[in-house]
């Protein structure tokens, strides 16, 4: 038997960075990204510091704006709109989940669609599916690059996405289509779901409960991508049980191994911000 293939995060995300320093080192200019966080829930504290210290190492310029728990909708709303209109700033991200007070929707439609690095504003979501030039989700953009830099084919091929939400499945379904794929959407409603799994030539998994794929779902020779990340009794769990690596070709870790790739994307979302907006590539 063949060895299961590890599809390794860091290292996809250290050729992409390799890249934006190419990039960065012909600009007049240093991108910027600021990153606005509200509350202190210990992920979004965790995930934030990771982004601003990625940026900083890349060479962007970072900057957090902390902010109480109980900020007003309106004076983020505010925030925003001055963010906005800084000639300084190219990409401009909120730290999800928001306080149950802030409509999370109104939030994501007030950044400006030009730097908005996270790719939740509609103009954005309209531009991912209608094929046009944009700013899309990082998590989904990562996994295409993971499985590029690992050489896994796309086009033609029968790819099943289990998961629909805004920010992994939905996007991930337009982007695989824009690679030409056949994309299957599943999620809690599908019937008989291990089945329509074992169709999958390459299996995306963005659930969020641990250990749902089990084997028996998967096609022998299958390339899994495992993004979930459920923590359970302070281990960090995907949604793809260990045993699959017995019939896949390829698997992503967790952690290690689309986590890294997240992060990375942002960083060139920033930098692809900088360039749209000053280029006029993008209006
Ligand atoms: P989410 O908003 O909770 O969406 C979960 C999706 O899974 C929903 O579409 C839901 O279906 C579907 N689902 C739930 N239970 C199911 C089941 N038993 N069978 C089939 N489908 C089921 O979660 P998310 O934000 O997309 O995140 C998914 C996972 O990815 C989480 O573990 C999250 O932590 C992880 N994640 C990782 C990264 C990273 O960088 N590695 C980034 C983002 C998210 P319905 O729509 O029918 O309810």
């Amino acid at each position: 038997m063949t060895e299961t293939r590890l599809l390794l995060g860091h290292a996809a995300a250290e050729a992409l960075y390799g890249e934006l320093r190419e990039t960065l080192r012909t600009l007049p200019f240093v991108p910027s990204l600021r990153v606005l966080r509200l509350g202190e829930d210990p992920a979004s504290v965790a995930y934030v510091r990771l982004k601003d210290k990625r940026a900083r190492e890349l060479g962007l310029k970072s900057a957090v704006e902390v902010y109480p728990h109980d900020l007003p909708e309106e004076a983020l709303l505010e925030r925003i709109a001055e963010l906005n209109g800084d000639e300084g700033v190219d990409g401009i991200l909120v730290q999800l989940p928001l306080p149950p007070h802030i409509r999370t929707e109104r939030v994501l439609e007030a950044i400006s669609p030009l730097k908005d690095v996270d790719g939740f504003h509609p103009v954005n979501v309209g531009r991912l599916w209608s094929g046009g030039e944009g700013l899309f989700p990082c998590t989904p953009l990562g996994v295409v690059r993971l499985l590029k830099h690992y050489g896994v084919e796309l086009r033609g091929r029968e790819v099943v996405v289990i998961g629909r939400s805004n920010i992994v499945g939905k996007p991930m379904a337009g982007l695989l289509l824009r690679e030409d794929a056949t994309v299957t959407l599943a999620h809690s409603r599908t019937q008989d779901l291990p089945q329509v799994a074992r169709r999958a030539e390459v299996l995306v998994v963005a659930v969020g409960r641990p250990y749902l794929v089990r084997r028996d779902w998967v096609r022998p020779g299958a390339v899994v991508v495992d993004v979930g990340v459920n923590r359970v009794d302070g281990r960090l769990l995907g949604d793809v049980h260990p045993e699959v690596a017995e019939v896949a070709s390829a698997l992503t870790p967790v952690p290690g191994g689309v986590g890294p790739m997240t992060v990375a994307m942002l960083m060139a979302n920033t930098v692809k911000a900088a360039l749209l907006r000053r280029h006029g590539a993008f209006r």
